[in-house]
């Protein structure tokens, strides 16, 4: 029989598996991911009821580091999404990013530019939507449109997006050092996945008003997609700004690994409640 220091000593282990695992998401900078050989069905061997049972307590740890970050006020936090449609960008913010409360959190989503942000560079509309100190910025669709979107759809020459890409970098590493902690997911489904999702929102009167022609049209690119989000990934996933992959055929996996990657980046920025004045000291009610 086990005694509680055996359990202990499991459950570390685990954790630690586990913890390597997610590690794996990670895109490191220099390495060369190819999308293609990435398993958008992998859960780690998990089953669904053992992570789902997860999710409240790793909501509620994000609720929590998300207070002291706006307490602290000292730096703030970006989460970049990015994925194709149906890949479950709202589903994200749906299921997880709820856990911050709106009192410090905001969702950014961006469209085809207008014609007013098409007559600036394209990091003019991203930079006005960065976070102030204590809060939190989720993009839904990011700056990486500009070097996915408008590649595959040839919008500017793809010489300009090589340019981007470095570009990029430096604005990321620029925010970073300005106290911005950054955190970009892509949300990686199969061409088969998407034809389901596809499939269930015509099916679906409340999610019918989802559906684009625009997205039929893309999935003919799919490849073209997959190659274009493997070199934005290879080319700007930085030590300040990481790309990580997520598996994401599985919702119920996705859910709980961003939650996991989330809790673990805010914990490791050890943010801590402002030191009381001394004026305090003498204060008598
Ligand atoms: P959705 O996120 O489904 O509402 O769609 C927004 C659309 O805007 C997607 O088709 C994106 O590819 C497109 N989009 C976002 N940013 C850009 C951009 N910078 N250039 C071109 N298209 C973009
Ligand atoms: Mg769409």
């Amino acid at each position: 029989m086990l005694n509680c220091d055996d359990n202990i000593v499991i459950a570390l282990f685990t954790r630690n598996d586990m913890l390597k695992d997610i590690r794996k998401l990670l895109i490191q900078p220099g390495k060369h991911m190819d999308l293609s050989k990435v398993d958008p069905d992998d859960t780690f061997g998990k089953k669904r009821d053992e992570l789902d049972s997860k999710l409240p307590k790793l909501k509620s740890s994000m609720s929590e580091l998300q207070y002291k970050l706006y307490i602290e006020n000292e730096r703030a936090l970006l989460i970049v999404l990015q994925g194709m449609d149906t890949s479950g960008k709202d589903g994200v913010i749906r299921h997880v990013i709820r856990a911050f409360n709106p009192v410090s959190c905001r969702v950014e989503s961006f469209k085809v530019p207008t014609s007013e942000e098409l007559a600036h560079d394209f990091l003019w509309r991203i930079h006005k939507t960065i976070p102030r100190k204590g809060f939190v910025v989720v993009f839904n669709r990011s700056h990486y449109e500009d070097v996915v979107e408008v590649r595959v759809q040839k919008l500017v020459p793809d010489s300009t997006c090589l340019e981007r890409f470095d570009q990029i970098k430096q604005f990321e590493k620029m925010l970073s050092e300005n106290n911005v902690k950054i955190l970009k997911f892509y949300l990686h489904i199969s061409k088969e996945e998407q034809k389901k999702r596809l499939l269930d929102r015509l099916s679906n009167p409340e999610k019918r008003w989802k559906v684009n022609e625009d997205d039929y049209e893309k999935r003919k690119k799919w490849d073209k997609y997959m190659s274009a989000y493997t070199d934005a990934i290879n080319n700007c996933s930085t030590k300040q700004a990481p790309w990580y992959v997520i598996p994401a055929n599985k919702k119920w996996f996705r859910n709980w690994v961003i939650s996991e990657i989330i809790t673990n980046a805010m914990t490791e920025m050890k943010i801590k409640y402002p030191q009381l004045s001394s004026q305090f000291n003498n204060i008598k009610i």
